[in-house]
């Protein structure tokens, strides 16, 4: 697997929970499963036990050559190892992955055809004593891998490994200036409009498309949404044409990290056999945030990117007249600034009801989880979504939009009182979105029937087992 994100080695987002567990799930089933990724600053200063590998490689890019050193990293289990690609430029002084002050690093697409380029260089120098069956990348960021392996020497005398692309997020499609392509070191050919130009630009994504056997993404829903123009971010004709190789998984969420039960992040643990302990995390909660110590008045939270993407514009909106209400409001993420801002503002405007903590904190981030009532996530779109997974386990109660992995996972408790586990509004809009909330805070204030919604919640079972099982059937479509 390639990636550019794992937990809990280095995260922004859910790919890195993925990353982070995906990999165990499949392992008991294949023989050995490695995973590569860039070996970044952060990750360097945890001392993890890496050892050197003996091979040292240079990757001409435009006028310049850089050389690059590869790290492993065994893990728990026999058969799964971590390399690192190395390159002290690229990876190893940043304090960001992908961007600073809002910006991408203007060197994106060197970095990452260097690490596509490094991790292909050091599998071919170890092969045949280590070989694989399948290549697995995820993101735009590893989408060179299809591409590279079938322009390389090495793979035109050996067997192609199976390629398969995993989209986690289409918004997101690595695309940079025509002045940059000379820098990806191929052929003039490919800078076409069927194959890696996109209205005069690189496009990276588009190669994890067209270079690659079978191409998947994080929810059934979204695998439909992208072949449409709305949803497909300009590339919805080219997935449709496609889409005879596409296939919708749903992420699973890992309980061993995110487990009511047994998480060490939280005040208190608790089950569906004894709810007490979310009494008690609720009551940590609102000190953490020096809001007023009361059960009975309902915590709404979210813990996000604050992004475009995750209708933040839509919570602004609710949120004012909301507050008139007995509610309680708490926000984890971070993102544009001007959301932030705007967030920062309603703190200040309502300090006795609301929490506003814009950074990235893992273990707040669950200790929200445990001591919240109602989780919002109004996004405009979402491929897989994990919080709404989180909060279900957690008796955290999820509003939702309509879309993607949320839509395939949260069954709307107004249409359907007897299976429902959240609220689901079906559009992006305001009046539904706060018509949701209103409902769910009435729902709150009756105790038993607020109790087997969360219970119906918390039994849901999202473990990473059915979508490793869908995985390993593509694995072996040519093992
Ligand atoms: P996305 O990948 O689009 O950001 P997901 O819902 O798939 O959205 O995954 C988000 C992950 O990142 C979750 O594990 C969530 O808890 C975590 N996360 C997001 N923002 C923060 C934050 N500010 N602090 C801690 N964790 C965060």
């Amino acid at each position: 697997m390639f990636a550019s994100e794992m937990d809990p080695y280095i995260k922004t987002g859910g790919l890195a929970d993925v990353i982070g567990s995906l990999p165990q799930a499949i392992a008991p089933q294949v023989n050995q499963i490695d995973i590569f990724l860039p070996f970044y600053r952060e990750i360097k200063r945890k001392n993890l036990p890496v050892e050197r590998i003996q091979f040292e490689f240079r990757i001409k890019i435009g006028a310049r050559t850089y050389k690059g050193n590869v790290f492993r990293l065994k893990t728990e289990l026999d058969n799964l190892s971590i390399y690192f690609i190395d390159n002290y430029r690229f990876f190893g002084q940043r304090a960001q992955l992908y961007v600073k002050n809002g910006k991408d690093y203007r060197d994106n697409l060197s970095r990452f055809a260097f690490f596509c380029r490094g991790a292909l260089k050091t599998i071919i120098n170890q092969w045949p004593t280590i070989s694989y069956d399948v290549f697995h990348m995820h993101d735009w960021q590893t989408a060179l891998i299809g591409l590279y392996a079938e322009l390389s020497r090495f793979f035109q005398k050996n067997p192609l490994p199976l390629r398969i692309f995993t989209i986690h997020n289409l918004a997101y499609q690595g695309k940079f200036s025509r002045s940059q392509y000379p820098l990806l070191g191929i052929d003039k050919f490919h800078f076409h409009p069927k194959r890696l130009e996109f209205w005069g630009k690189v496009n990276l994504m588009k190669a994890g498309l067209l270079h690659s056997d079978i191409i998947t993404t994080v929810s059934p829903t979204y695998a439909q949404e992208i072949q449409t123009e709305e949803y497909g971010s300009g590339l919805g004709y080219l997935i449709k044409e496609r889409s005879s190789r596409l296939l919708g998984i749903l992420n699973g969420v890992d309980y061993k990290v995110w487990n009511p039960e047994t998480d060490p992040y939280i005040a208190a643990n608790y089950s569906i056999n004894d709810l007490s302990g979310k009494k008690t995390c609720k009551i940590h909660l609102q000190q953490a945030f020096q809001l007023k110590e009361d059960q009975s008045i309902p915590i709404l939270c979210i813990v996000s990117r604050l992004v475009w993407q995750k209708g933040m514009d839509l919570v602004l909106k609710v949120l004012p007249r909301l507050l008139k209400q007995e509610i309680q409001f708490i926000l984890l993420g971070t993102g544009d600034p001007i959301l932030e801002n705007q967030f920062n503002e309603i703190g200040s405007k309502f300090p006795n009801k609301t929490g506003i903590a814009l950074t990235f904190n893992d273990q707040l981030a669950h200790q929200i989880e445990a001591g919240a009532d109602i989780f919002l996530m109004p996004s405009r779109y979402e491929p897989c979504g994990l919080n709404d997974k989180y909060s279900l386990k957690y008796g955290t109660i999820p509003i939702v939009n309509q879309t993607g992995g949320l839509a395939d996972s949260v069954i709307d408790y107004i249409k359907n009182p007897k299976n429902g586990t959240g609220f689901v509004f079906n559009y992006f809009d305001e009046k539904q979105f706060e018509n949701a909330i209103k409902h769910a805070i009435r729902v709150f204030n009756s105790k038993s029937e607020w109790h087997q919604l969360m219970l119906r919640g918390m039994k849901k079972d999202f473990s990473w087992l059915k979508a490793a099982e869908e995985y390993i059937k593509l694995y072996q479509k040519r093992i």
